[in-house]
């Protein structure tokens, strides 16, 4: 296995020579017209020993740290299509990490071989349209014991890559008279279950995507599958999401690093070479350097925060790293969010068009301030843990 360095500069030049000459076309074709030059570039990655970095060698990755694949994630940002290519994309990695940690010896051959090998996709149906997604222990949908089955029934929304999924990992209630915490557990149910239907791929700022890029509004009416399907111990569904989230927010994190350092790359190279004027170009005007020197400050703080944050989790695991792990979901967020509106301030109309990925990742990264836990409830974790140490205990 290569060193972190060496896998860091191998996936570089991945993105530079084999992705972003394939970008324009997933920027502006359908999913369907595109799905097969994506193969070829995974095809591509695996020839390259770049394929699946997060998972064990034995499975067929490179056995990274989570602070290795920090870096990696960041290099995979710069483009939208790079986690694809290295079927390391959400939700399949968070998935995949959950099987591999928790999943059965039979539910990680028949559901963890396929995803490792980039055969199959899968999607995690959580929130619910009516019920508030920010509190994740109040659930509508219930998985009711029968004999040897569950029998499933739920209405599910935001199912990111829903379109296309083998399985769906359901988070269900399993006894409603158990403490909050205690009651949903996490069920698969393959797509083919009889009483499972993808209602519509929603539109989210007015695309709805296709394929692997969409967010499924999902039923499941009566679904009936075994009761080894469910993950890990019944109850245990709040558990095992948390877990997942740990690594999950650093994989979103460090991904939104590399779109930053796009953004901001893509941001110089304009200013440098648009002319206001003959010969006077963009990046002599002050509000210009301002709005550059602002992004490069808040990418570099963004970056040191999520990687120590990553070395917490490597070291002391999820749960010892939760505030520190708040901290940087909402942080790295906002300064996404400002990176990118710059970049298309400074682009001018030409950011508004798909020419340049800018567009796609202020329609598609809006959402980042509220997935995975909104702005609101991670600054609460935050400061109710820094006024714990002055005497001050919220309840909610
Ligand atoms: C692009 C995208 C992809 C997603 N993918 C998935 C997926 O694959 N699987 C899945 O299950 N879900 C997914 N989600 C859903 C996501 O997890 C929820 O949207 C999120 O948990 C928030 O829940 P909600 O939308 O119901 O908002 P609500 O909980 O109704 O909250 C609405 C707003 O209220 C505010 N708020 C909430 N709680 C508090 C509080 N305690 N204090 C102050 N203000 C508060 C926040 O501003 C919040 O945005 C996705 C969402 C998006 C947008």
């Amino acid at each position: 296995m290569p060193n972190e360095q060496t896998l860091r500069a191998q996936v570089r030049d991945f993105v530079d020579t084999v992705l972003l000459p394939l970008e324009g076309r997933y920027l502006n074709e359908p999913w369907a017209a595109v799905v097969g030059a994506l193969d070829g570039a995974r095809a591509e990655a695996r020839a390259r020993g770049l394929w699946a970095p997060h998972l064990p060698v034995a499975m067929g990755g490179c056995g990274l740290s989570l602070l290795d694949f920090a870096a990696v994630s960041e290099e995979l940002g710069r483009t939208p299509i790079g986690h694809y290519a290295l079927n390391c994309q959400a939700p399949d990695i968070g998935n995949m990490e959950l099987l591999h940690a928790h999943g059965s010896v039979a539910q990680r051959k028949q559901w963890l071989g396929p995803l490792a090998r980039g055969e199959i996709r899968s999607c995690f149906a959580m929130t619910e349209p009516e019920r508030a997604g920010s509190n994740p222990t109040w659930l509508e949908a219930r998985a009711e014991r029968d004999g040897d089955d569950y029998v499933i029934s739920g209405h599910k929304w935001f199912t990111s890559a829903a379109d296309g999924a083998a399985f769906a990992i359901v988070m269900a209630v399993t006894d409603a008279l158990a403490p909050p915490h205690k009651r949903a557990s996490q069920v698969i149910v393959p797509t083919t279950t009889p009483g499972y239907s993808l209602v519509r791929n929603i539109k989210v700022m007015g695309d709805a995507g296709e394929g692997y890029a969409t967010h499924g509004e999902v039923r499941f009416d009566k679904c009936r599958v075994p009761v080894t399907n469910r993950i890990g111990d019944e109850g245990e569904g709040f558990t095992l999401a948390q877990a997942r989230l740990g690594p999950g927010r650093i994989h979103h994190c460090m991904r939104w690093m590399g779109i930053c350092e796009r953004a901001l790359d893509l941001t110089c190279r304009h200013a440098a070479t648009r002319e206001l004027s003959p010969g006077v170009v963009l990046g002599t005007r002050q509000s210009v350097q301002h709005m550059i020197a602002d992004s490069r400050a808040e990418i570099d703080a963004a970056r040191l925060l999520i990687l120590e944050t990553a070395r917490q989790i490597d070291a002391h695991g999820a749960a010892a790293a939760r505030e520190s792990v708040s901290t940087i979901k909402f942080f790295a967020a906002g300064v996404l969010q400002r990176v990118l509106d710059r970049a298309i301030q400074v682009h001018g109309a030409l950011g508004m068009t798909d020419d340049t990925p800018l567009a796609y990742w202020f329609r598609h990264e809006r959402a980042a301030r509220i997935y995975d836990g909104a702005d609101e409830v991670h600054k609460s974790v935050v400061a109710r843990r820094i006024l714990k140490g002055y005497g001050v205990v919220v309840r909610e």
